[in-house]
């Protein structure tokens, strides 16, 4: 490989960029330098006309995405500490594994258009070489180069140290002492702005808690526990609430019956919606609820304005945000969000242009989006909170459960990979059943008002999740425990299902599938502790 003892010019898009470093660094580059290409902003670039910020909606040439590089599918949190709160004085690990040891920079397109040139004709063309995404929108045929004398110099300074942060932490009793709904965002940003990432978040978090103490001088209790978060240090690596998870797993454990996460809260006028099965219904049904301010003739639901775009699909949780570090201990998650579509200015994502004078004047005008997000993020707290049977669908997560195992066989046969699925289907029709069984006994105690027996069936709501995490840590990546869905080893932010199998194939040396046939049973036996959860 050419690349080796070179540094590698790599573009952003795909995969997380620590993850980008990473290939660099294995394929023996030195340095690696990513940087934005325009035609990622589809229709509204300066090529076609649009002025750039902050005269109009095109992204500024001059605009870079910092961010971090940590191996973040293998090792969110303090990369110090595995498994373990990040105390002052606590035993630190040797992190060189999961941190990149070359340098890296991020570079705006208008900086990296002259290095893109410096190698055209040299090497194998952008066009010969056919990567999807590759060739890129700017003046440059993407050659992969190395172009003899041409010579790129990075100057570099990166401190290694440990510091303290501060998650900032507000609770509300709820009358049952053992069910727990936390709602966190984080607070630190790459740049004084970071409007929309995460300050939009949390003007929405901030919101809330001034709406639910409205309600509580009324004299209003939630029935259930809310834990308000506000996390540091997310943009490193997701840290503040993936030590908080280390140091509460045990109440966690024991009380949490999900997590609702705002980060980039408005970026656009678009809903987005990621979320565990068992909270599609509830979070639909909330959407309807809410008015989306598209500044139309006519009123129109958020629910309307995330199925236009979406096509009804709700996304699988990966990583990227706060959620992670919950949905890997079994706490059901939900991530709050939206974006710009093909025709809306560009939000320019980790970069100095992430300003209070962007979102004021092309993200959110009037700040609108911010209002709906909050009324969505509000009625959906309460009804968690507050439901006298906790609105969790497990009968959708049987649903979704069959769709990601068709998903998987049709998967195996393009891979042409021979591994035995009857225990995990066998395991998914038996969570079926305990849905069933669940939903009846709710009805149940819907019908008959038997306080006791909604407890049960809200204790089985709560716990179901913990089941999927039960079988210990994914392949080579001990902190990812769900087995039917965690951020892919080589994407870092997009999910893949059924992840031990899934990759099992997907990364299999020399056709040796015995890690996925391995993972067929653990996923199995993660399905049917959660099932007797629901009905034992
Ligand atoms: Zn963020």
């Amino acid at each position: 490989m050419k690349i080796k003892g070179k540094i590698a010019l790599i573009r952003y898009g795909g995969l997380f960029r620590g993850l980008k470093v990473k290939n660099a660094q294995d394929f023996g580059a030195i340095a690696a330098v990513i940087f934005i290409d325009p035609i990622d902003d589809g229709e509204i670039t300066t090529a076609n006309g649009y002025a750039a910020y902050p005269d109009g909606p095109a992204r500024n040439p001059s605009s870079v995405q910092k961010g971090s590089t940590l191996f973040l599918s293998t090792s969110p949190g303090d990369p110090t500490t595995p498994g373990y709160p990040s105390h002052e004085g606590a035993p630190r690990a040797d992190s060189s594994n999961v941190l990149p040891q070359i340098p890296s920079l991020p570079l705006s397109y208008e900086a990296a258009e002259p290095l893109l040139q410096a190698l055209d004709g040299h090497g194998v063309s952008g066009e010969a070489v056919n990567r999807t995404g590759w060739v890129g929108g700017l003046d440059a045929r993407y050659f992969t180069g190395p172009a003899p004398g041409a010579k790129l110099t990075l100057d570099v300074k990166s401190r290694d140290a440990i510091a303290p942060i501060h998650n900032v932490i507000g609770w509300i009793n709820g009358t049952n002492a053992d069910e727990t709904i936390v709602i966190g965002n984080h607070r630190d940003t790459w740049m004084i702005g970071g409007n929309a990432d995460p300050n939009s978040g949390s003007a929405v978090l901030v919101e809330f808690t001034r709406a639910i103490n409205k309600l509580r001088a009324t004299g209003w209790q939630p029935k259930r526990n809310i834990v308000l978060a506000s996390w540091d240090a997310e943009e490193w690596g997701l840290i503040g609430s993936v030590e908080w998870v280390e140091e509460h797993t045990n109440w966690l454990t024991e009380t949490a019956v999900a997590y609702l996460n705002v980060d980039v809260a408005v970026a656009g006028p678009h809903q987005g919606l990621s979320a565990t099965p068992e909270l599609h219904g509830v979070a639909l049904d909330t959407f309807k609820k809410v008015i989306h301010p598209n500044f139309g003739a006519y009123n129109i639901s958020l629910y309307d304005s995330w199925y236009d775009i979406s096509g009804g699909v709700i996304g699988i949780l990966g990583s990227g945000s706060d959620f992670t570090g919950f949905l890997h201990r079994g706490v059901g998650s939900l991530d709050i969000s939206s974006y710009g579509g093909p025709k809306d200015p560009i939000w320019h994502y980790h970069s100095n242009y992430d300003t209070y004078h962007w979102m004021a004047t092309w993200g959110d005008p009037g700040f609108h989006v911010h209002a709906a997000q909050g009324q969505f993020l509000a009625l959906l707290a309460y009804h968690l909170a507050s439901d006298d049977i906790l609105p969790i669908d497990v009968q959708n997560y049987a649903v979704e459960l069959r769709a990601y195992y068709d998903d998987l066989v049709e998967f195996l046969a393009e891979e042409n990979a021979d591994v035995d699925l009857s225990e995990l289907d066998t395991a998914i029709e038996l969570f079926k059943r305990s849905a069933d069984t669940v939903k009846a006994l709710e009805r149940q105690a819907v019908e008959t008002g038997d306080e006791e027996l909604k407890t049960v069936v809200n204790h089985r709501y709560r716990d179901f999740q913990r089941g999927f995490v039960s079988q210990g840590g994914l392949p080579s990546r001990e902190f990812y425990r769900h087995v039917v869905t965690a951020p892919g080893l080589d994407t870092g932010y997009a999910a893949v299902t059924f992840p031990g199998i899934t990759e099992g194939v997907q990364y299999a040396v020399g056709g040796d599938l015995s890690v996925a046939r391995e993972w067929v049973k653990r996923t199995a036996k993660g399905i049917v502790v959660a099932a007797r959860i629901l009905a034992t």
